[in-house]
């Protein structure tokens, strides 16, 4: 009487391969092979899903079933990398703005001011 360990993933029926583990203290998900018994922490995953595995921001995935294989960039990862940029393109744009348009509004009002006051003094004079 072998129990079948099957993958972990709701609507999943496929016969695990894998198990991973989440080491909170690291924020590390740990995929390694199939473990001998389950834990709290660990969730069985088929071929299919251990690969197409992503690990939620700021976690690090370490996989120690197949070595060989590439790590690709998840969606995800180019995601989170595509925000980074759009974050740090933010400031300049917003830097940029009355930087550039600030002196420029404010010298030709100076101008306009003083030649208002001397056409005010023209009477006078
Ligand atoms: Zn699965």
């Amino acid at each position: 009487m072998s129990p079948v360990r099957r993958c972990s993933r709701t609507a999943c029926g496929r016969p695990a391969v894998a198990t991973l583990t989440y080491v909170y203290a690291d924020s590390t998900a740990v995929l390694g092979p199939l473990a001998t018994y389950a834990e709290p922490h660990c969730y069985d995953l088929c071929a299919e899903h251990s690969e197409r595995l992503t690990a939620p921001r700021g976690w690090e995935v370490v996989r120690l079933s197949d070595p060989s294989a590439p790590t690709r960039p998840s969606g995800d990862d180019l995601e989170a990398l595509a925000n980074a940029v759009r974050e740090a393109a933010r400031p300049q744009d917003r830097g940029d703005g009355p930087r550039g348009g600030g002196p420029r509004t404010a010298d030709p009002m100076e101008v306009a001011r003083r030649g208002h006051l001397r056409v005010l003094r023209s009477p006078d004079s």
